[in-house]
């Protein structure tokens, strides 16, 4: 069983974060840390620490990511132009916390998808 993370708490509210959206099965929430003008994260609402993680039982919860980043794309008037969608896994992705996340991150071209 994978450990909670600070995200757990943000899920219930425990602690501050601008939340943007929450049904039952995902939360959309700002980036502490921003890194680009639009930046989000968008994770489900039960824990799931990595993308290996993942199993069928999942699938409505993240495929819900995806319709809420569209979604949300459109209400800070990024869609048009574009953005990027990131999901990180384990140390070769840069994964920093164990609640699989999705970051939503545009307002800006974003160059190319691999610095390095
Ligand atoms: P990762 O590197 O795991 O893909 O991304 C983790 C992201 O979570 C980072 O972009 C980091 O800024 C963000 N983050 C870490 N802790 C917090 C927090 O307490 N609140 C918010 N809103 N974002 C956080």
């Amino acid at each position: 069983m994978a450990e909670e993370t600070i995200f757990s708490k943000i899920i219930r509210r425990e602690i501050p974060a601008d939340i943007v959206y929450q049904d039952e099965l995902v939360t959309a929430f700002r980036d502490i840390a921003p890194q680009a003008p639009t930046h989000l994260l968008i994770i489900p609402n039960v824990l799931i620490a990595t993308a290996n993680d993942a199993s069928e039982a999942h699938e409505q919860a993240l495929g819900r990511m995806i319709t809420v980043a569209g979604k949300i794309a459109k209400e800070e008037g990024i869609a048009e132009d574009g953005y990027r969608l990131i999901i990180n896994c384990n140390r070769h992705g840069g994964q920093e916390v164990y609640h699989i996340h999705m970051h939503l991150v545009g307002g800006r071209p974003l160059g190319p998808m691999l610095s390095h």
